[in-house]
Order: structure tokens, then sequence, then C-alpha cells
């Protein structure tokens, strides 16, 4: 008989300790820092960072908690938010992030279904939990933290700083299975109620090794990383996790952070690498454009959460000399599906067709399986043109969602997670997403992108942001309806013909929008994306010119 083959390598738990670990001791000397509104930034060490999260971690287990509990936190970025990240997985707590923009009704929903315990909130968006507290029975007790210099702690309630004062740091973090839960987080739910996506240790794990990648986002030590993208979307898709296991340097955006901060801070710290919704760009720009920011130490924008248009990666790169990294992904995938990255043979490519690659959402990274597949379940092939639903499994991709069951039917049969986005992969393997499935038109039968319009009407000169709905039509069913904002200088010059004129030779006639709509600004979901359920909504009655 021969000698056993078969694993003998350990079996070494992927937790997010051994990232901890190693961090305290190589980058005691890197630096973490918060914006505080009108002061300067606060700056501390990762050694700093380390010692206060043991403490917290002592704190934690001080105020009863067991194993499994849930954490919660309502909060801006902040290093703050950070140690939470970390004390609460570490102890064998599960994080849960909760987004302070939704209504009282889904959060109040969102901290029941999670059984939340306790709740670390930022003074200046405690109110909104205040409002629904009674509602909360399992939140047991309530931290505040000071976020801005005026802060006040209301009685009788616990703040942070004296918290972690009167704390035992903990001498040694217990022992964790990579299965274990590490955070949780739920999805804003667009139909039914909002649904709880739960990482593993290992998820996250494996998810940071990948981003850090060269071809994904080439993070690394470093790395000057401005957070923007809130902590609780997708754990401000897990960068603050592999800055941490990198020793990046990793400044916080603070609360409420406006274009001009974000300008400033990449400006003065040299930021290499700053992720945000295409909304925040867009903004961005008209700021950099009016007053000259030298935003040019960035080497990585990672954009997504909605699809970039390909002027905006155009523009940042020429006039900015800013690099996008356009990049899908979703809350259920920890958050990374895709990221575009040229490859090499395509920088001898003309410029016109390299952006285009750019502009599309990208190539699976690795440890994501992905096929796009149709209504009857058939495998799409990869030649740029058929449509049909992107599914994706794999290490990091949610196995089921946290107790809601009715959402079985988010799964295959064969064990894939369906992800309800509408996308094309070409012979390269480049995903281009042209709708959720809620957002597809459906005009006489056929399917058309309102991304792709999006992406078109937002290259014009005089055009801030475009969205771009489906209306009902007597005749072909749906009809496109272009919801604009024009730039402010634009506000009286630009007119719906000359849009139309714009589009008019570079899409097929049936996909000319209906009609253009002027609007002041395209409402915004609770992380920034346009909301288009709200805009259906107000144009439900929208009577077409030919009707
Ligand atoms: P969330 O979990 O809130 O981040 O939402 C995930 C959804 O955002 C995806 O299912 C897509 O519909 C959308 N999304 C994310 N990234 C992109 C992108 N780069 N382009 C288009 N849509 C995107």
């Amino acid at each position: 008989m021969s000698a056993r083959l078969d694993n003998l390598m350990m079996n070494y738990p992927l937790t997010l300790t051994q990232f901890f670990e190693r961090s305290r001791r190589l980058w005691a000397r890197k630096t973490l820092a918060t914006r505080v509104p009108g002061q300067p930034l606060f700056r501390y060490t990762y050694a700093d960072f380390a010692e206060r999260t043991m403490r917290l971690a002592g704190a934690l287990r001080a105020l009863g908690l067991r194993k499994g509990d849930r954490v919660a936190t309502f909060a801006w970025n902040s290093h703050r938010h950070l140690e939470l990240y970390w004390a609460a997985p570490l102890s064998g707590y599960v994080l849960h992030t909760l987004n302070f923009r939704l209504s009282a009704k889904d959060l109040a929903y969102i901290v029941n279904h999670a059984e939340d315990a306790v709740v670390f909130a930022d003074a200046s968006v405690w109110p909104q939990l205040q409002a629904i507290r009674d509602q909360c029975p399992s939140v047991r007790r309530i931290v505040i933290m000071r976020d801005t210099p005026d802060a006040v702690v209301p009685p009788g309630l616990l703040e942070y700083e004296e918290l972690l004062r009167g704390a035992t740091p903990l001498d040694a973090w217990p022992q964790l299975a990579e299965t274990d839960a590490a955070g949780m987080c739920y999805t804003s739910g667009t139909t039914g109620n909002p649904k709880g996506a739960v990482y593993t240790h290992r998820a996250v794990y494996v998810h940071c090794l990948a981003q850090g990648m060269k071809d994904s986002f080439g993070l690394s030590e470093e790395d000057v990383i401005l957070h923007v993208v809130p902590m609780f979307h997708a754990n401000a898709w897990c960068v603050p996790f592999t800055g941490v296991m990198l020793g990046s340097t990793q400044i916080f955006a603070g609360p409420n952070p406006q274009p001009r901060d974000i300008c400033e801070i990449v400006q003065a710290e040299k930021v290499t690498f700053v992720g945000a919704v295409p909304t925040v760009w867009i903004a961005v720009k008209e700021l950099v454009e009016k007053e000259g920011y030298d935003i040019s130490s960035i080497r990585c924008i990672p954009i997504g959460g909605s699809a970039a248009p390909q002027s905006l990666i155009e523009l940042y790169e020429k006039k900015f000399g800013a690099s996008m990294t356009h990049a899908w992904g979703m809350t259920e995938m920890t958050p990374i599906g895709t990221v575009s990255r040229l490859k090499s043979y395509m920088r001898e490519w003309p410029e016109e067709q390299q952006y285009a690659v750019r502009a599309k959402q990208g190539y699976p990274s690795v440890g994501v399986d992905l096929r796009v597949v149709d209504e009857e379940g058939r495998e799409q092939p990869w030649d740029g043109k058929s449509m049909g639903e992107i599914q994706v499994r794999g290490p990091w991709v949610l196995a089921s969602y946290y107790n809601t069951p009715e959402s079985a039917d988010r799964f295959t049969a064969d064990g894939w997670f369906r992800t309800g986005d509408i996308a094309t992969i070409d012979p390269e393997g480049y995903i281009q997403i042209t709708d959720r499935t809620k957002d597809v038109i459906k005009s006489g039968g056929e399917f058309m992108s309102s991304v792709a319009l999006e992406s078109l009407i937002m290259s014009h000169p005089k055009v801030l942001e475009a969205a771009v709905i489906a209306v009902p039509h007597p005749k072909w069913i749906e009809r496109p309806l272009a919801c604009i904002v024009p730039k402010p200088e634009a506000r009286d010059s630009l007119t719906a013909a000359e849009i139309l004129e714009f589009l008019r030779p570079q899409v097929a006639k049936w996909m000319l929008p209906d009609d253009v709509v002027f609007i002041e600004a395209v409402p915004k979901t609770g992380v920034g994306k346009f909301d288009k359920k709200l805009l259906r909504e107000q144009y439900r009655g929208w009577k077409p010119k030919d009707a």
C-alpha cells in the first residue's frame, strides 16, 4: 500500500486573526487617519490601532457578549469604525454594518432581523436610530462615538473613548474556525424586505488576497488609501480589511465628506487609491475642473456600484492624470466579481478601443466562476452580443441569505447564485452590464440597455447626470425616457432636441428615447446610486407624444 499523499499540508484556518497579528508586528509605524471637520486630520499609528482594538475587544467581552452576537455599527468612516471592523470578528462576534441612509422602517426591520445586541453609533447620526430605539428590543447597549468636535453624548449612553479607557485589553484572541461568521451586511431591498449576507472569515480572507493582486486592485503597503465608499456599503468594498493586511496608509473620510474634502485630502496626502460610486466622481470632476486641484497622485480609482461612463474614465485619465479601474460586484459577493484591467496585448490597440474595454465591467476575478445564462437556463456564448443573467459561484459568494428561506430561488439547482444583473460577455471574457433585471427596458419585445444610453448621454458636454427609465407605452409596452440633469452653466441652454440629435448617429433608431425631461437631480439610493425606482414611480403617468 502506498503512503498517504492527500491532506499533508496544515489545516490552518483562514481567519482574520492571522492578518491582524501579522499587521501588528510588521506595520507598527505606519499611519491611519480620520478627517475631523474643521480640524487637521486625526492621525495615529498601526501600533496604536492594534492596542486600541485589543482594548475594544476587552470592552466588548465585558459588555457580556457571547460568540456569534451581532455588534452593529451605525457610523461614518473612521478609525473607530476600523477598530470595530477587527475587534468584533476577531472576538468571535459578528460585525454588522448598518446603513444610516435607509428608511426608519427598513432600519428597524434589519436591526430586528439581525437581532443586533450592541450598536456603536456616531453622535451625528444617532438621532435616526434613536427614533426607532423602542422598536429594537434585541439591542442591549448603545455606544456613542464622537465623530465631530462638538458631538454631544446623550445622558445615559456609553461613550466610546470612555469605554476604551475603562477596559482591560484582551490578552489573546479566541481560537476561531474559518467558517465562523465575521460580518454581515444587508442589501437594500428593491423588492420585499432587505436581505442579509453573512461573510465568513474565510470569504473575507481569500477576497483580501485576491484584491491585493496586481490584476485586481493591485493594493500594496506603499498605497495611501482614502476611504470614501461608506464602511456600511459591502464593507467599503473590503478595502479596509485588505489595507490592514498589507499595512497601507489608510485615511478615513469622516462625517459627511464633500467633493472638496476628497480633493483636499487627495492633494495634501498624495492619495494613491480612492474608490467611490460614479455619482461621487461626477461631482468631484466639476470641482477639480473649476478649481484645479491636483489629484494626479491617484494611481487607481476603483469605480463601481453602478456603471462608469466611458467619457468619465477618459476625462479622469487625460485631464487629471488619475486612472480609473471599473469593477463590478455585489454585497452578496464580499463584493468583487469582475475588474476591468487591460490585458498586456491590448495596450497596443487604438486608444479608443482600449477605453471601450476599460468601460466594460471587466473579466472575472480569480476565485469567481461566472456564466451568463438566458431565460431558459442556457449558457450564452462569449460573443459580446448575447444577453443573459450573470450567475456566479466561488469562495466569497454567499451560499444562502441569512434566515430568509423565501429567497432560495436566488440560487440555481446546480449551485450558482443568480445575481439579477443582465450582461453580455465578449470573446476576451469581459462582461458588460446592460441592466439590472428590474431596470431593463423592453420595447416591442426587444431589450435595450438603459445603462448604455445613460453612458452616451453623460458624454454630452452639457450633461451632468442622466438616468434612462422605462415608461409604459400602449403600442411598444415600454419606451425609454431620458431624465437629465444639465450642468449648472447649461441649465438654460440645453434642449431635448440637442440631446436627441447627439444620440441619433450613435444608437439604433428604435433605441432613441421617446422624450427627454430635465430634472434638478437624479434621486440617489443610500449608497449614492441612481434610484431609478423612484424616477419610475414619478413618471408612471407619463404620456408618450405619439399615443
Ligand atoms: P450593492 O450590493 O448595493 O453594491 O449592489 C450591487 C449591484 O450594483 C449589482 O448587482 C449591480 O446591479 C450594480 N453594480 C455594481 N457594480 C456595477 C458596475 N460596475 N456597473 C453596473 N452596475 C453595477
